[in-house]
């Protein structure tokens, strides 16, 4: 039996084999510690009828992982030059299907109506990490049929998206994050897992999805909106973000009698405030 793919000996062979160089601009640092991708498939599939979709497969060493424990394997790899590399890495699971798409522009929904035969599905990968909001964003937003989702991405991000109020990491993409999902951070990862290394640190991001938001909103939109406006600097207040990058200076009535209504001191700053707040703010503040 060959040895695996994410072995750094077996990662090597295949490099050299194929004369494969990393693209930077893709994002491309591939994962050589075994403990650690079992970790995140542990945390990825409970039973052997789930199924995952995969982001980013690169040379497949966690996708041969996830094959090996879930009933189906849908991966999405952009980089045209990995598809033969995939084809022969993977050809010993036919579990897995390999799509060459750019994950921000694919039809997700319908790859997962293809996933009807599978308990509960879980979307991973080890995010290329010049995208990771956006392709986090774009899954919850969609409100896919999924359990949950695990991330590698960097450190800081998932700090963010796991972050709650009055702490220097609290801002609009937490409160996306969290309207959608539980996010939990599970581990933090060094450097030196990855080839070639990339410059940050790195760390597991579960996100498991809810069944339905924390908070009702009228409008979601506009929900989002006020929140992004209350953190478009974050020193200054929620009356002067607000009124500088949302209702502006002739809408000024409206916005005092909208955080009064939502009996929130207009001196307090974005971080302060909860998911819970936002959403009351943005129900008042109708102009
Ligand atoms: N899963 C492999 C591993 O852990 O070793 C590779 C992870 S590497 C950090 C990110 C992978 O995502 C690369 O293979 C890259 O080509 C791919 N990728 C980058 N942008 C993508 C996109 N928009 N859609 C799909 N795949 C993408």
């Amino acid at each position: 039996m060959s040895k695996e793919i994410a072995m750094p000996s077996r990662t090597k062979e295949i490099l050299e084999k194929h004369g494969f160089s990393f693209k930077k601009s893709l994002g491309q640092n591939f994962l050589i510690d075994i403990n650690i991708l079992n970790k995140i498939v542990d945390a990825a599939i409970l039973s052997d009828e789930d199924g995952i979709i995969e982001i980013g497969p690169g040379i497949g060493g966690l996708t041969e992982q996830f094959a090996k424990r879930a009933k189906k394997v849908e991966a999405f790899e952009i980089d045209g030059r990995l598809i033969p590399v995939l084809k022969q890495t993977l050809s010993p699971y036919p579990n897995v299907t390999v799509h060459h798409e750019d994950v921000l522009k694919a039809d997700v929904k319908s790859v997962l109506e293809r996933m009807e035969d599978v308990d509960e599905i879980t979307v991973a990968g080890n995010l290329p990490y010049y995208v990771t909001t956006p392709i986090i964003m774009k899954l919850l937003e969609q409100r896919l049929p999924i359990t949950r989702m695990i991330f590698m991405m960097q450190k800081e991000v998932a700090d963010r998206i796991a972050a709650a109020p009055d702490s220097k990491d609290y801002g609009s993409l937490s409160i996306a994050a969290q309207y959608y999902a539980y996010p939990e951070k599970m581990m933090t990862v060094p450097k030196t897992v990855f080839v070639p290394k990339p410059n940050v640190d790195s760390a597991v991001l579960r996100l498991e999805l809810r069944d339905t938001p924390p908070v009702y909103v009228k409008n979601e939109t506009h929900f989002f909106q006020v929140v992004r406006a209350s953190f478009a600097q974050r020193r200054k207040t929620i009356w002067n973000n607000l009124q500088h990058n949302l209702v502006g200076k002739e809408n000024r009535d409206v916005l005092v009698d909208a955080l009064k209504e939502a009996d929130i001191d207009p001196q307090r700053r974005g971080e302060s405030m909860s998911m819970e707040e936002f959403a009351r703010l943005s129900n008042e503040l109708i102009f």
